[in-house]
């Protein structure tokens, strides 16, 4: 047993030996699996339901229930579960067996279209920021039918948005869904312009998830990585990413055959994962699949993050999502490439062969930087959390200031159309082509949007990519926001090109006059240099940008005058709720805080102040010692120890001031009833202590004997053999 735990050798638990199109999505209650489970109409009218976005009636809902029941058996499932995203952030679920009672005696598998459409899981056991009154607990959950059902650990999983019995939003699901039907409308109307064939307008997303691996064994003796996810103190290894040598280096053996079991699970779940790679820090691995559509994309992305979870486990690592778990090594995130595609297969943030389709192409870019511009506060908002707050700011991640960054060749067109209509916009599509002259290797189109890391907001050639998105993120917080505020934008758009052209102008010098309003109006928003700047800190906020760096008080742009108005106007989210999801996010920021920094009190009161003290009284032995042998002479000999005796008491009597003065906030905090000032105390207050009393425990961790250290070291934890 013992053995097993500690075999280093790279074991691959779960490779079939058959080729991944053969398992691709087995998982999934997709298309074929309905098409063979389900009597034709019945299939019928299910994907005109998902195309058309219509309500299913009941009779429907059994005959999808029946094949859903019999296709989940038939895949080794016994019991069912509606699948949502609570406030909480993860995943939540409730299984019950298909089974009941036969009525004589015996048990039959049943599954009904109610079962499957609704159910009322106790909403009191989660997060709702009082809109739940006392007297009723129940919440609602129900069918997305626009996400598939799959099988995970033997359970069918039905997604499904989480709503309070009175018909609020307890979950991420049910305002993507309205954020993204309000740009569908919105963007739609917009692109008829261009293309009057148009129906629908889809958003995309394609995250890019980073995350570390830890050995487990290690990981287990870390209480502060079992308990919040990172690192509570560690002094740097002195070797961590400065050569960059991890980054596309060889991924180790060990980690590969994680990777790969990972890769299959996520192929038969319909996860298309296809891009795998070392990251910058040390044990940082990154995984992205090609791009979806967002809710789907977003679904995948939650499944992800807790199969991640289980088979890490498999192969004795643990992953992190934090995002940040070491310090002074890159934290992770979660880029979230985001576009707006017509069903007619055009991308809009892409450049075209026309100059209709580039008039098009900017139209839709503006818009974006328009709308970011306008909501760059709440935008921010949306990304911020007690964890992502340790990532944004510091020096390898994008500032806590949003910004777009476009890249010369588009800024150069903004530029030129603002000044005068010349702008050749036939231009737009050559992209400098450029051979290596080497007859082996093919022509390389070199993109014209050179990359800029630094830009939390960045337009990459036919979509946007944000950035600023952690790892461990619901990403639908942050497209939640922006597709409703690109779908409040391009209503005014449209209102404003429509006046015009009611008051006799032509339709495309229409939308230009509005595209060059747009383009002086945003100007604050676009910023192509280097976002880690100070002098960029300095200029943003004289550009009026928003420059709060305290994630609670980030939060109230949600309820500002403009956020609450583009969120009723879109109907993405009433004032009430926004309200109450406040409140959670005050309520988990403080707990979050709350639980590091009662771990950090314990471990540092009885871990490393006792361990401290054995040592410093080994040394204080040592010069009693030396003194009894050497007489005077010893003085000399003994004042390195004497030194070291002294810094440790400093230390040390450092330590646990800062410790009783952290309770001491802690206490006044608790105190407070309200959940605003609550978390705003916790970060003015806490926080900081809990940075003194870190920066002295990893002095001490430089002084104490390495044989009694009672944690494993940055050295150890990142860098897998
Ligand atoms: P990077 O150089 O940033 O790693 P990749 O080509 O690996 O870029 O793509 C990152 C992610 O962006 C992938 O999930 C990919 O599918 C996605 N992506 C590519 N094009 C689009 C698009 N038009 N809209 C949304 N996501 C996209
Ligand atoms: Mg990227």
């Amino acid at each position: 047993m013992v053995e097993e735990a500690f075999d280093r050798k790279a074991v691959t638990v779960d490779t079939p030996s058959e080729r991944p199109d053969r398992y691709y999505g087995e998982l999934v209650f997709n298309r074929q699996s309905m098409f063979e489970y389900l009597p034709k109409a019945t299939y019928d009218a299910l994907i005109d339901a998902i195309e058309h976005k219509k309500p299913i009636d009941r009779q429907l809902a059994d005959s999808v229930a029946d094949g859903m029941r019999r296709w989940a058996l038939d895949n080794g499932a016994r019991h069912y579960t509606h699948w949502f995203a609570p406030l909480t952030g993860g995943t939540a679920e409730k299984h019950d067996a298909f089974i009941v009672h036969d009525g004589k005696g015996g048990m039959v598998e049943e599954f009904s279209g109610k079962l499957l459409v609704q159910q009322e899981p106790d909403a009191s056991s989660f997060p709702n920021g009082g809109i739940r009154n006392t007297f009723e607990a129940r919440g609602y959950s129900a069918w997305d039918i626009s996400s598939p059902a799959f099988i995970l650990d033997q359970t069918l999983c039905i997604p499904t948005i989480f709503i309070s019995y009175t018909g609020e939003s307890l979950d991420y699901k049910t305002p993507l869904l309205r954020a993204l039907n309000a740009v569908d409308k919105a963007a739609t109307a917009v692109a008829r312009y261009f293309d009057p064939e148009v129906k629908h307008v889809v958003s995309n997303l394609g995250w890019e998830q980073e995350y570390f691996l830890v050995d487990e064994s290690l990981y287990s003796a870390r209480p502060d990585l079992v308990m919040t996810g990172r690192t509570l103190m560690g002094h740097e290894s002195p070797k961590n990413q400065q050569l960059e040598d991890h980054y596309f280096g060889s991924i180790p053996s060990r980690v590969q055959a994680f990777m790969l079991d990972l890769e299959i699970r996520c192929h038969r779940l319909g996860i298309p994962v296809k891009t795998r790679h070392n990251e910058v820090a040390p044990n940082q691995f990154e995984l992205a699949p090609i791009y979806e559509e967002t809710n789907l994309a977003n679904d995948h992305n939650l499944l992800l993050m807790s199969v991640m979870n289980e088979v890490a486990r498999r192969h004795n690592f643990r992953v992190l999502l934090h995002e940040k778990p070491f310090k002074g090594v890159n934290g992770s995130g979660k880029h979230c490439n985001w576009s707006l595609g017509t069903d007619r297969g055009a991308l809009l943030f892409a450049p075209g062969r026309t100059p209709m389709d580039n008039l098009q192409f900017i139209t839709f870019v503006v818009n974006v930087m328009a709308a970011v511009h306008r909501h760059n506060a709440l935008i921010k908002a949306s990304i911020m959390s007690a964890t992502n707050a340790h990532r944004l700011g510091a020096n390898e991640a994008p500032p806590a200031i949003i910004s777009i960054f476009t890249g010369s060749q588009l800024a150069a067109i903004l530029d030129q159309l603002e000044k005068d209509d010349s702008a050749d916009l036939s231009e737009l599509k050559k992209k400098s082509e450029y051979s290596l002259g080497l007859s082996q290797i093919p022509e390389i189109m070199l993109d014209n949007t050179d990359r800029n890391r630094t830009s939390p907001f960045a337009f990459t050639g036919n979509r946007f990519e944000f950035r600023a998105v952690g790892s461990s993120a619901n990403c639908a917080s942050a497209m939640i926001v922006i597709n409703a505020a690109v779908a409040e934008q391009l209503a005014f758009f449209k209102e404003a090109v429509d006046a015009r052209v009611a008051a006799g102008a032509k339709l495309t010098d229409a939308i230009l006059a509005e595209v060059r309003k747009l383009i002086t109006e945003s100007k604050a928003i676009h910023f192509d240099g280097n976002g880690y700047s100070d002098e960029w800190k300095e200029e943003a906020r004289r550009r009026g940008l928003d420059c709060e760096t305290s994630a609670p008080v980030m939060f109230d742009s949600y309820l500002s005058e403009s956020s609450v108005k583009l969120f009723e106007k879109t109907g993405v989210l009433s004032k009430p709720e926004l309200e109450a999801r406040n409140e959670v996010k005050w309520e988990i920021y403080t707990k979050k805080i709350q639980i590091e920094a009662r771990v950090l009190g314990d471990l540092a009161l009885n871990h490393i102040i006792p361990v401290a003290t054995r040592y410093q009284s080994m040394l204080v032995d040592n010069v009693i010692k030396l003194r009894s042998l050497f007489g005077d002479r010893a003085e000399t000999m003994a004042q390195c120890d004497l030194d070291t005796i002294e810094s440790i008491a400093q230390r040390m009597s450092n330590i646990k001031t800062t410790v009783a003065a952290m309770v001491a906030e802690r206490k006044k905090a608790n105190a407070l009833t309200d959940e605003r000032a609550k978390a705003i105390a916790y970060h003015d207050n806490v926080v900081p202590a809990m940075e003194t009393i870190r920066y002295n425990i990893d002095k001490l961790e430089l002084m104490v004997d390495n044989e009694m250290w009672p944690l494993p070291k940055y050295r150890e934890l990142l860098f897998i053999r």
